[in-house]
C-alpha cells in the first residue's frame, strides 16, 4: 500500500511545475504586481491542497496531525528499513524476522 504514495508525489511535482509556468504567464499578461499577488494566492492554494491530501492520506495510516505539520514536502512517510542481518524489510524497532535491531534507512 505504501507504492500507491510514490506517483502521488510524482503528481504533486507536476502540479507545482505546472502553476510555477502558470505563474510565469500570469506575470507575462497582467503585470509584476497583479502576477505576484496571483502567485501569492496560487502557492497558498498549493500548499492547503497538498496538506488536505497529505493528511487525509497519513490518517490512512494512523499519523497524527501533529506529526503531518512538520512533513511538508519532506517525503518521511515513503522512509522505510532494510535489516542487516537479514535483508527484510523492516517496520518498527527492530526486524520481525532475525529480532535484530541492526538497520539501515531504504531511499
Ligand atoms: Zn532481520
Amino acid at each position: 500500500m505504501n507504492g500507491n504514495l510514490k506517483p502521488d508525489w510524482i503528481k504533486q511535482l507536476l502540479f507545482i511545475g505546472g502553476s510555477l509556468g502558470l505563474s510565469l504567464l500570469f506575470t507575462y499578461f497582467f503585470g509584476f504586481f497583479v502576477g505576484f499577488i496571483l502567485n501569492l494566492v496560487l502557492f497558498v492554494g498549493i500548499i492547503f491542497y497538498i496538506r488536505s491530501r497529505q493528511s487525509k492520506a497519513l490518517k490512512s495510516f494512523g499519523f497524527s496531525d501533529e506529526r503531518i505539520g512538520g512533513g511538508f514536502l519532506s517525503g518521511r512517510t515513503e522512509l522505510k528499513y532494510s535489516c542487516l542481518s537479514c535483508g527484510s524489510e523492516v517496520k518498527g524497532a527492530r526486524c520481525k524476522k532475525c529480532g535484530s535491531n541492526m538497520k539501515k534507512p531504504l531511499f
